[in-house]
């Protein structure tokens, strides 16, 4: 097998994701489709012996890298016992006991885990559940939902609605059924002399009004805690969430955190939420929670939603399924990557390394094209200034060049690299990024 054998195939029969086909094939500019043939650690190899740095974590999905020896034995021991069973009417320990775990980790708080397999069907879950429990309350008004300008919550039809990336929406336009968008606290849009809690302070004045004008109708409010990572890595101070938490009780809405991707520790804690000193009605996890290894969703919510459910009358439950739902082995990759941060005291070892990504990065913030150089624990971005369009493209074929993968989000290059990555691969990554941010330039 050679890469250039399976490029060609794949070109055939694969329809990439997120993806304009065409820009695989034009000759001359071609975007490079990379073949894997195996991964190790934070490396990816392909078939010509060729590595790349993957430092975007396979899409914010892997935390202890690739092929990692204690999820592996977990997962070969899951398979000689259970591979799968369905969850109506049926049970398994993975799903017990990483329901009991994630519980723990909410202090009680969230008393309830449903499951699905990937992130946009945990917002549809966190949506219906919300309308569907305030309906059983007898609340039948609330029927809207309220999201953040420049969220992303996912690209089904119904995640769609909550998602304000136009790029992914407007296509679909016809199709959706929209939410009303509130201010984003994203810090970057501090005037002079403002400091990022003063912004999340306006932001929240803003939801403020809203709410007062049309709590009513509103069921819930979605949000990414302190970071927006698909419209392009916008950090947020944690007065926000604590502000917003204080408006969704005044105004009977529920809160949903949705920690699919900066969950599992990515910004410093367990949870974003935690840096608040809040808790949501709902939330979802899924990317990391498997490790990076299988398909997995879950939506953890209070007992007083729950209660809202439980009735003699089966048309009062919640009737959502998926053929998947709470998968053996997923639970078990989900138990031993919860494992992992137990044994490995995970959250505190990161400090540490999330300095050190700091210290390798700082140079670029003398940079004369580079902006707003951020960083939340494990996610550090930056801006650069530059008019050319195919900037991003540009930058991520010589990013590869340099033996590191990195797929900036417009003219926002960013950094989620495995929690395994060491100090010098740290510095190969920096290094790396500097000179294909200088090569992608126009001169
Ligand atoms: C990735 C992501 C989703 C969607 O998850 P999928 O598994 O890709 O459907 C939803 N919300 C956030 C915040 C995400 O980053």
């Amino acid at each position: 097998m050679s890469n250039s054998d399976l490029l060609q195939r794949s070109l055939a029969a694969v329809w990439h994701p997120c993806t304009q086909m065409k820009q695989h094939a034009t000759a001359g500019e071609a975007l490079p489709l990379v073949p894997i043939a195996r991964g190790q650690g934070v490396w990816l190899f392909d078939f010509d012996g060729r590595r790349y740095l993957d430092g975007i974590s396979s899409w914010w999905v892997n935390l202890f890298g690739h092929c990692h020896p204690q999820i592996n034995a977990a997962l070969r021991a899951q398979l000689d016992e259970l591979e799968h069973v369905l969850l109506a009417g049926f049970t398994h320990r993975p799903v017990v006991e990483l329901s009991e775990r994630l519980i723990g980790l909410t202090d009680g708080s969230l008393g309830h885990c449903f499951y699905a397999s990937d992130g946009a069907s945990a917002t549809e879950i966190a949506l219906k559940m919300s309308f569907h429990a305030w309906h059983n309350r007898g609340r039948r008004d609330k029927q809207e939902f309220l999201c953040l300008s420049g969220s992303y919550h996912g690209e089904t039809v119904g995640a769609l609605a909550v998602t304000d990336v136009p790029l992914f929406k407007d296509a679909y336009a016809p199709l959706i059924r929209p939410a009303s968008t509130v201010a984003t606290p994203d810090a970057r849009l501090a005037s002079d002399g403002e400091t990022p809690v003063d912004v999340a302070r306006r932001a929240a004045a803003a939801l403020a009004t809203h709410l007062e004008r049309h709590h009513e109708e509103i069921a819930a409010l979605i949000v990414e805690p302190l970071v927006q990572c698909a419209s392009g890595m916008a950090m947020y101070d944690p007065e926000y969430l604590r502000l917003a938490r204080e408006l969704c009780d005044r105004y009977e809405v529920h809160l949903i955190c949705d920690e699919i991707a900066v969950g599992c520790g990515r910004t410093g804690t367990f949870f974003a939420h935690e840096q608040a000193g809040i808790r949501p009605d709902f939330l979802c996890l899924s990317k990391g929670i498997s490790g990076g290894y299988l398909p997995l969703s879950i939506v953890l919510t209070t007992d007083g939603v729950y209660d809202a459910f439980y009735d003699d009358r089966t048309s009062r439950g919640f009737l959502h399924s998926h053929s998947y739902t709470g998968n053996a082995l997923a639970c078990r990759a989900a138990l031993a990557t919860l494992d992992i941060f137990a044994e490995q005291q995970v959250i505190a070892a990161n400090l540490p390394l999330a300095e050190r990504l700091a210290t390798c990065l700082g140079p670029l913030a003398a940079h004369p094209n580079v902006r707003h150089l951020r960083q939340r624990g494990m996610i550090a971005a930056f801006d650069v200034l530059c008019d050319d369009p195919r900037f991003a493209q540009r930058f991520y074929r010589q990013a590869l060049a340099n033996e590191i993968l990195l797929r900036p989000i417009g003219n926002t290059v960013y950094f989620m690299p495995p929690y395994v990555i060491s100090a010098e691969e740290c510095e190969f990554l920096a290094a790396g990024a500097i000179a294909a941010l200088d090569a992608a330039l126009p001169t």
